[in-house]
Parts: structure tokens; sequence; C-alpha cells
């Protein structure tokens, strides 16, 4: 019988944006929290301590595409759910890395999908999934019966990660289910992202900086959502009776020209006077336009997103500031 007081999860990716605001998630909710890293003793955790949960949390080294690493870790920790959020996660970087990207999204996501098999057919596993994989969704917003057409080495390796899980959900009744979400982003994203870049850039120039923020391109049009609130999704997809993908996203889109706008306009700053358009920056290929519905994710999670547009970039902008990412629960 098994006498286990809370529920026990494994974070796959606990040092990223998505892993921190996910472990204080669970650990708000009584859960006792594992997280792996590929090197959990070199790893310095630091959006953990910025969070402030650092020593509530178990770590361990586990590398996704050594299988034999992955079944190990599983089979000490012995969780209830495994969210997998690692692998490299930057389309951009995803250009000049194709095999890793690869390697460490499909490879990871199989190890982990067949140690689940076994070891314990029971563990609930979260995909992070991508809105990447959709490509250009044009004027046609996509939901979760929308073919994928992905157009990086980023969004394919993801597409091909969800149809695995999918596979694994159907051929083998694994609780296996994808969250296909839209940009997320926070105080904690690395400024290897954009919309971190530009909030930092914004930031140094209201400050005196007399930098000049160069760009790729800016026409391009995102759906921009708020990182706590779309942890929160990942766990409601693990937590409903059965098992089924769903896209996550604020359902408004932007271009990246009017979140630089906003940004700038949000310390009384003009952008136009500040950027520079640095054409060796544009990627190989972009989609235009990714849009999503996320109707699904209102009815059967009761998930609705409260923070979009031009609030969420004064958000950015605001905690930048004042050198605060531990603010995060809106
Ligand atoms: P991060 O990049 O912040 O975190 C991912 C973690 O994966 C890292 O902390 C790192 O942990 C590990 N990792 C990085 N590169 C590799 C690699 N090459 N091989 C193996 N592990 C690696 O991502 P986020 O928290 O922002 O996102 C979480 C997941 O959600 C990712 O899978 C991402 O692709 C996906 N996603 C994110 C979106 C977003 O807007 N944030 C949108 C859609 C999907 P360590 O170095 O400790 O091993």
């Amino acid at each position: 019988m098994d006498i286990r007081p809370k529920k026990r999860a494994l974070i796959c990716g606990i040092s990223g944006q998505d892993g921190a605001y996910l472990s204080q998630l669970l650990l708000a909710k009584g859960y006792e929290v594992w997280g792996t890293s590929r090197d959990a003793q070199m790893s310095s955790f630091v959006l953990l301590r910025e969070l402030k949960i650092a020593d509530q949390v178990k770590t361990i080294s586990m590398s996704l595409t050594d299988f034999r690493s992955v079944l190990q870790v599983i089979s000490k920790v012995q969780p209830d759910e495994i969210y997998n959020l690692a692998g490299q996660s930057s389309v951009g970087l995803s250009f000049d890395q194709p095999v890793d990207t690869f390697e460490s999204i499909t490879l990871g996501t199989i190890n982990l999908l067949e140690s689940i098999r076994f070891i314990n057919p029971k563990i609930r596993f979260y995909n992070a999934g991508s809105s990447e994989c959709f490509g250009d969704t044009g004027n046609e917003a996509a939901d979760e019966n929308t073919a994928f057409r992905p157009t990086s080495p980023y969004a394919i390796a993801k597409a091909a990660a969800t149809w695995q899980v999918g596979l694994y959900r159907k051929a083998y009744g694994l609780f296996a289910a994808t969250g296909i979400l839209f940009n997320h982003e926070s105080p904690l994203r690395p400024e290897r992202f954009v919309t971190k870049k530009i909030v930092a850039a914004v930031c140094r120039i209201a400050n005196g900086s007399n930098e000049k923020l160069e760009l790729g391109n800016i026409d391009i049009r995102r759906d921009w959502g708020w990182a706590p609130e779309y942890v929160d999704a990942m766990w409601r997809i693990l937590n409903i009776e059965r098992p089924e993908d769903f896209i996550v996203a604020t359902g408004t889109t932007q271009s990246l020209r009017d979140f630089l706008g906003a940004a700038f306009e949000s310390v009384g700053l003009d952008w136009q006077k500040h950027t520079i358009i640095n054409k060796n920056l544009m990627r190989p290929s972009d989609p235009v336009e990714i849009s999503g519905r996320p109707n699904k994710a209102a009815q059967y999670l009761s998930w609705e997103p409260k923070v979009k547009g031009s609030e969420l970039v004064g958000m950015l902008v605001e905690s930048q500031m004042k050198n605060d990412r531990s603010v995060c629960i809106k």
C-alpha cells in the first residue's frame, strides 16, 4: 500500500524559467518536488534561488539522451507526475545546433516515455510542446486539430516529440499529454530571447545608456503570455480525468514592433530613436504569424490567462526597472 503523504513530481529541466515557476506552484500545492539538471552538482539553480525555493526542492543529475540515466533517476524518485521541460529551447539557436536540439528533445522524450512504460505506467507525463510546430498560421488561429507545419529545427523536434507522446498514449494507454504552449515571458527569461533582450535594453537606455538596440525581423506576430499562468495550465493538463493535448495561449497576438513600441513607451521613449534593424539577425526561416485559440483549455481545464498584450510588456519593464525577478504571481 502506498502510504506516501504527498504527491511527488519530477521536473526535468528545473533550472529553467518554467521549471522555477512550476516548482513554486507545486510546492504551494503541497507536492514533494524533485528536479533534474544535466549536472545538478555544478548548476547554481539561480532561478530557484531568485524565487527563494531552492532549499525546498531536491535536485538530481540526469542526461535526457542517456537511457540508463533516465531509467535510474525515475527508479530512484518514483514520481507520480513527470514534467519534461528540458532540452534546447531556443528557436534561433536551433539553426546553429540542429543535432543537439533534435536529440535533446526527441530522444529525451522517447527515453522518458520508455522508462515510464518500464518502471510504472501509472506515472503521468507532461510534454512541453510548442506553438512553433504550427509554422505560419496566417489568418486562421490554430486549434488542437490544426496540422503541424514546422519551419525550424526546434519546431521539427517539438513536432516529433508531440507525435511520440500521442502514440504512447494511444498505443500503450499512458497518461501522457502535450501542452502546446505559445510564448510565455517573465522576469526569469534569459536575454537570448528577444522579448527579454528588448526589455533589458529599454531599461538600460532609460537609465542613461546610449547604446542602440539591434533587432532582426520586427514584423513577426506572436502570442506572448505570462509564464506563471502557463505552468498552472501544465498542472491542470496532468490533473484531469483523461490525457489530452491542449493549446495554451492568450488568444491575442501582437507584432514585435508593437511589443517594442509599448516597451519604450512605458519609460517615455520613442523606439525609433534607439533601435537599429540588422538583417544579419534575421533567421533563415521565421513564421510571420503564429496565433492560437485556447478555447479547449478554457472549457476542459477552466484555464483563462489574465495577462496579455501591452499589460504584459508593462509588467516586464516594471520588474526589470526595479531589478526584481521575484515578482511573479499576479
Ligand atoms: P529553458 O531554456 O529556460 O529551460 C530548459 C532547461 O533544459 C534548461 O534549464 C537546461 O537545464 C535544459 N537544457 C537546455 N539545453 C539543453 C540541451 N541541449 N540538452 C538537454 N537539456 C537542456 O526553457 P523554458 O523554461 O523557457 O521552457 C521549458 C520548456 O517549454 C522547453 O522545452 C521549451 O522548449 C518549451 N517551451 C517554452 C516556451 C516559452 O515561451 N518559454 C514556449 C513553448 C515551449 P540544465 O542546464 O540544468 O540541464
